[in-house]
């Protein structure tokens, strides 16, 4: 039984114009590095299934939904908001990435796959219920948990985001929700400008100020979220997983290192560990100059799949 790698082709089909950071290349960067540090050789590949209506109106309107479809460009681009567009083949990419993490829920609470990594584009931790931003349009993680709440019948799930940006369409589609606990560390004062006033007691955000650096990213897992998440004892933990909070990725100045998303992703596997059974499911979020991201992605691929 080998942890679970999800993609799809079709993620790559999607790009907002020439020179968008958020750009179908990054998959490939990553899949190459995994490739070369031998790590897809210790996880099983599937392909990203569509995510249905029914699935997605877990934690977006259906108006919304319906509306986005309607949106879709037969050519060239439709502008959503001032950063993100629609291609003619976004909507395909969006459902493939939020069907990613419904596949890895069901791979994970079946048993057939320890720990799941959704390598898919466009990310979703912007998208709000009513509201595609922020390169985003389907909220990927909100609807995978949804499914383990409504489909598996889970009571308590942790969504851990430590992209440098805040997730405000996840906050805003788990606010009240108590069977999510959301703990998030982002860069205080920039986009989306939001999260330095949690919305209610299931939201854990730490804003940490520009250059904090690696020490005060640690201690603020340490002290504000590792104990919020032994209190709340998870059944299963999803990871928005963004990597622009690294030092070489100019859309964050948080100064974090590899070093740092495999110490985290350490102290993420020993909750797990302790709550529930190992069973972590990591999406992709930010992350958005190759190198950095690339290698980011490959330290927390080799704890998530406990090959470190
Ligand atoms: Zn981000």
């Amino acid at each position: 039984m080998l942890p679970a790698y999800i993609t799809h082709p079709d993620c790559a089909l999607h790009e907002m114009g020439a020179h968008h950071p958020e750009c179908p290349e990054r998959l490939g960067a990553i899949n190459d590095m995994l490739l070369v540090k031998g790590l897809l050789d210790y996880m099983h590949p599937y392909d990203a299934p569509l995510a249905t209506p029914e699935q997605l109106a877990h934690a977006h309107s259906s108006l919304y939904v319906s509306e986005l479809m309607a949106a879709s460009p037969a050519e060239g681009y439709h502008k959503v908001d001032p950063d993100t567009d629609m291609n003619p083949f976004t909507v395909r990419a969006a459902l493939r990435a939020a069907g990613s993490v419904v596949l890895a829920t069901d791979l994970v609470l079946t048993g057939d796959a320890p720990s799941a990594f959704c390598c898919v584009r466009p990310p979703g931790h912007h998208a709000q219920r009513d509201a595609a931003m922020g390169f985003c349009f389907f909220n990927n993680v909100a609807v995978g948990i949804r499914h383990a709440l409504t489909q598996h019948g889970l009571q308590r799930v942790a969504l851990i985001d430590f992209d440098v940006h805040h997730g405000n369409g996840s906050e805003d589609i788990f606010r009240g929700d108590e069977r999510v606990l959301m703990c998030s560390i982002f860069e205080q004062g920039i986009y989306p400008f939001t999260g330095e006033n949690a919305t209610g007691p299931n939201m854990v955000n730490v804003g940490l100020p520009s250059r904090s650096g690696s020490d005060k990213f640690r201690e603020a897992v340490t002290s504000h979220w590792l104990p919020a998440l032994d209190a709340f004892k998870p059944e299963l933990i999803y990871v928005s997983a963004g990597f622009d909070g690294h030092r070489e990725d100019d859309m964050g100045n948080l100064a974090l290192v590899e070093a740092d998303y495999e110490w985290v992703t350490k102290k993420i596997m020993a909750v797990a560990e302790r709550h529930c059974q190992g069973r972590v499911i990591s999406c992709l979020e930010g992350g958005y100059v190759l190198s950095p991201l690339a290698r980011s992605v490959a330290a927390h691929v080799k704890v998530l799949i406990g090959a470190d």
